[in-house]
């Protein structure tokens, strides 16, 4: 599988495994936290540390920009999300409201199979919780409330919702302290309870005081343990899955790497 991949590196042919391995790469570095909010996602140092070309890069940004995982500038290019206090507040305000209106509506086609379902989702959340997965953790907390609207079987809830944590994610991602624990499972554990009662006014308050405590875990000043360092955040000490593209160990230009970054300066 890599072998084929190398030689492919510096072609343009078309090659969804190759994207595919440099998307997963800068998302989990997103994800986990480890680049900087602000951090400008250069495409010709990226193309150097991945050793693929710059269009493949460029795909792969504009891919996670679509999905609002990064912010595009025009004619500036990608960077990680800086988001103000009224960003933080609109979109947790937006996920209590919506929320609300998806447990209402979920109360009426509740059943048994949607119960287990969600129970056996707060076990694997619980597990990524104990093993201390930081990344399975924010992603398994997302894939909770995408449970919850998914089972409305409505397109635009369900893509509305998928926006909002796509933004909230990297927010949790970027600004929450790594030492706490993510959605904290009891919050949604008593979220599935309240529905398992049938109590809609008891899911409603139980998931807002749940998205109040999301939000207000959020410290925006936290930035010490993030990098804009792109070459030592994908060049070195990243455990990735087998399949994953191979990533230049020693590059020459860490140093340049480090001094032609830029911080824009406000945002
Ligand atoms: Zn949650």
């Amino acid at each position: 599988m890599a072998k084929a991949r190398t030689s492919r590196r510096r072609t343009g042919k078309a090659d969804p495994e190759t994207d595919e391995a440099v998307y997963q790469a800068i998302l989990r570095a997103i994800m986990e936290g480890k680049l900087k909010a602000g951090t400008k996602l250069v495409e010709n140092l990226l193309a150097q540390i991945f050793k693929v070309s710059r269009e493949r890069i460029r795909k792969v940004l504009h891919r996670l920009g679509a999905e609002r995982r990064l912010e595009m500038i025009p004619n500036r290019g990608a960077r990680v999300p800086r988001p103000t206090l009224d960003d933080v507040r609109s979109v947790y305000e937006a996920h209590r409201v919506l929320e609300a209106g998806v447990l209402v509506q979920l109360i009426r086609v509740l059943d048994d199979k949607l119960l287990a379902r969600l129970d056996a989702h707060l076990a694997e959340e619980r597990a990524a919780a104990n093993r201390g997965d930081r990344a399975a953790s924010v992603r398994l907390s997302g894939a909770f409330h995408i449970h919850l609207v998914d089972a409305l079987g409505n397109a635009d809830l369900s893509r509305f919702l998928r926006d909002l944590l796509s933004r909230s994610s990297v927010m949790v991602s970027v600004y929450e302290p790594a030492t706490q624990s993510i959605c904290a499972v009891d919050e949604h554990g008593a979220i599935v309870d309240a529905l398992r009662a049938r109590d809609a006014a008891r899911a409603i308050d139980v998931s807002r005081d749940h998205f109040l405590h999301v939000e207000g875990r959020l410290r925006l000043e936290k930035e010490a343990s993030a990098s804009e360092d792109l070459a030592a955040i994908f060049g070195r000490g990243n455990d990735r899955p087998s399949g994953a593209v191979r990533l230049h160990r020693k590059s020459p230009s860490r140093r340049g790497v480090r001094a032609s970054l830029q911080q824009p300066k406000s945002g």
